[in-house]
């Protein structure tokens, strides 16, 4: 397994912080302190207000935007929602799908996280896809289950060209946000059991190649040792992602 080979993402998560000014001022003070570090790609995905200040900010700079969130259908009556087409044209890239807290507060459900994939990759964006188990699953030892199953529903009807603009967040929901994180160790081996399914699916030519991230409670001590791993390409931080100074430490441990 050749690790160099593969793309390390790095990716923040701001959920529901940072008004679009904030967001500007963020990205103004980040954008010179990662300058230069090519070793990964610098994803800062952020509400949907900040996506324009945060595009405007981030141009000309090697940080790239994102979206947390956006819906299956391509327009209609679905009040509050935002459309692939509108974060495509507003200027993100990338967008979070699957994000255990959609799951957990929002009622997200695989098949409705499969539908969200295939819309942002028909709308030309890149896919965050977030998958994890809960503490009581991992309890029971059926961590393998879970991860397999939802990385399975998921990406039913991607396409292996499509695959190549999604990457897969490994996100173990009792490590988000509650300061516990995955051993490296563990981290390492869900990721290689995730990389197991996309070959698979996809065969091992583009297992190879997958992008897998690790993301819960990934700080500025511990970014370190997770991005190590053979198996971890890189993470989704939330609130390290917060804190240019923490942000740019998981960056410089990426290099
Ligand atoms: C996340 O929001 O995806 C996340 C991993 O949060 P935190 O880093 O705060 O645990």
């Amino acid at each position: 397994m050749n690790k160099s080979t593969r793309k390390t993402v790095i990716a923040g998560n701001w959920k529901m912080n940072m008004t679009p000014s904030a967001a500007k001022a963020f990205i103004t003070e980040l954008a010179p302190m990662v300058a230069g570090k090519d070793g990964c790609d610098i994803v800062l995905c952020v509400p949907f207000v900040d996506i324009a200040p945060a595009v405007e900010a981030a141009k000309g700079t090697n940080i790239k935007i994102g979206a947390e969130n956006v819906h299956f259908a391509k327009s209609g009556a679905y009040t509050g929602e935002i459309s692939a087409d509108m974060l495509n044209e507003v200027g993100a890239e990338y967008v979070v799908i699957g994000h255990s807290e959609r799951r957990q507060y929002f009622g997200e459900t695989n098949e409705t996280v499969n539908k969200r994939v295939l819309a942002a990759l028909a709308g030309g964006l890149k896919v965050i896809l977030c998958v994890g188990e809960l503490l009581g699953e991992r309890e029971q030892g059926i961590t393998e289950e879970i991860v397999s199953l939802q990385t399975k529903i998921a990406l039913q009807g991607v396409t292996a060209e499509q695959l190549k603009n999604v990457i897969i967040a490994y996100e173990p929901v009792w490590a988000i946000g509650t300061g516990k994180t995955a051993t490296p160790e563990q981290a390492d081996e869900v990721c290689g059991i995730i990389r197991g399914v996309i070959a698979k699916l996809y065969g091992a030519e583009a297992s190879e190649a997958f992008t897998i991230q690790y993301g819960g409670s990934m700080n500025a001590k511990n970014a370190a040792e997770l991005l190590s791993k053979v198996n971890v390409d890189g993470g989704l931080i939330g609130g390290a992602s917060l804190k240019t100074a923490d942000f740019t430490t998981i960056v410089n441990a990426a290099q």
